[in-house]
């Protein structure tokens, strides 16, 4: 069979690049290897204002599918506490299989040939695209667009390099309300309780890790009880997640990766939604113009289009993780002394400051914030 493009992996990334390619009047094939919506994905479901903005704009009618508005986060390091309030929403809480079952069928169906239950394997260069193998075919396709997430067998056959750290979650029956992170003891990352209403999605992430230890699970759930999230366990697992990476590599002739399969999540916070939605839109506005001019060179333009986007900000997102997580009893006393640390704090993790921007700040205030008695 013959495709203009196939799209493998229907996650945020998948389904916003078939948006995006929704009356193009191209030839599209969609592989998914689950075999129905609502799949599970491990995911805390938190969307950043930038990231439900950019859904809304793509899916309007994401507000059916958000759970809870948070403009409150309880931040621990240790015993310490520190709280951050502000005025606006600093996180919009889905449920992950709810939020892709709601992207999937918000696609206009007729346009694509969906195949669910059908994963894919290898690739093979052809004569002016690629061969993509999955489990029940081979197809020639002349645009092929990765978006099969962290475990991607395509980004590991043709070696895309990425920084895979780990985390651990669960989901807890508990109906608290309030947004939890807690920094204690994590070389750089964190543990996280996200209420959903009558389930809690709490667990942990250490993105530089190299290597899952087997207590990953003892120790959220220390933490679990730590904040007194002590309902009925009702799902848990481990999963890798890509980090960031210096420089951002997500092209191969004919071959484009998007999301986690081109390792593009924040590498302080582990925020990929918005990234995947982002390079999903991108790398679908990018295959249109190839169909239009027929110039190999409008495909490679992605990688610099997704290195201007993400570039600067993920190196500055590394120096700011640096600053942080190497001093961070230093950096929690300051936070909880100066109102202006927590405000930027707090527009920081909403995605409202660039990391450079934020880092500029911080270095002003914490002389300030230091000396005030
Ligand atoms: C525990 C955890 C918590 C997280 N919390 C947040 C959060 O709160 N907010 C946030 O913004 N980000 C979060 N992230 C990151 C976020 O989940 C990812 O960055 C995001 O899901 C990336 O979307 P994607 O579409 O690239 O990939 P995915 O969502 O992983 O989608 C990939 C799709 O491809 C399919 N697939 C896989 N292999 C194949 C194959 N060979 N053939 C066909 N189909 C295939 C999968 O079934 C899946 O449907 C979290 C990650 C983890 C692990």
């Amino acid at each position: 069979m013959v495709y203009d493009v196939a799209v493998v992996g229907l996650g945020p990334a998948g389904v916003s690049a078939l948006k995006v390619l929704e009356g193009s009047g191209l030839k599209v094939l969609a592989i998914e290897s689950a075999s129905s919506f609502p799949r599970k994905k491990p995911c805390a479901g938190g969307l950043t204002p930038k990231a439900y903005e950019i859904l809304k704009e793509f899916f309007p009618e994401v507000d059916s599918v958000v759970r809870k508005r948070i403009n409150r986060f309880i931040l621990y390091n240790k015993e310490s506490l520190a709280v951050l309030s502000y005025t606006t929403v600093l996180t919009y809480l889905t449920q992950r299989e709810e939020l892709d079952a709601f992207l999937f069928n918000s696609l206009n169906h007729s346009h694509f040939d969906i195949h669910l239950g059908e994963t894919a394997l290898t690739v093979e260069k052809d004569i002016d695209g690629v061969i993509l193998n999955t489990t029940k075919d081979s197809y020639r396709v002349k645009v092929l667009l990765v978006a099969s997430g962290v475990n991607s067998r395509i980004a590991r056959q043709l070696g895309i390099k990425r920084e895979i750290g780990f985390t651990y979650e669960s989901y807890v029956e508990n109906s608290r309300e309030e947004l939890i992170i807690d920094f204690t003891g994590f070389k750089w990352g964190y543990y996280w309780a996200f209420p959903k209403g009558d389930v809690v999605t709490t667990g942990i992430g250490e993105f530089k890790s190299k290597k899952v230890t087997a207590s990953l699970r003892e120790i959220l759930s220390q933490f679990n009880r730590k904040h007194g999230l002590t309902g009925k366990e009702t799902w848990s697992s481990g999963f890798p997640i890509p980090a960031g990476k210096s420089q951002n590599d997500v092209y191969r002739p004919h071959i484009l990766f998007l999301g986690d399969a081109g390792g593009l999540v924040d590498p302080l916070t582990g925020e990929g939604i918005y990234y995947a939605v982002k390079s999903g839109t991108v790398a679908a506005g990018v295959v249109r113009q190839f169909f239009k001019t027929g110039e190999l060179s409008r495909l490679s333009s992605y990688e610099t289009a997704i290195n201007s986007l993400f570039g600067e900000e993920f190196k500055w997102a590394r120096i700011v993780g640096k600053l942080f997580f190497s001093l961070k009893g230093l950096n929690f006393f300051v936070l909880k002394r100066s109102k202006e640390v927590a405000q930027l704090t707090s527009e920081l993790l909403s995605g409202r400051i660039s990391y450079r921007e934020s880092f500029k700040k911080y270095l002003r205030m914490m002389p300030g914030a230091l000396l005030r008695r």
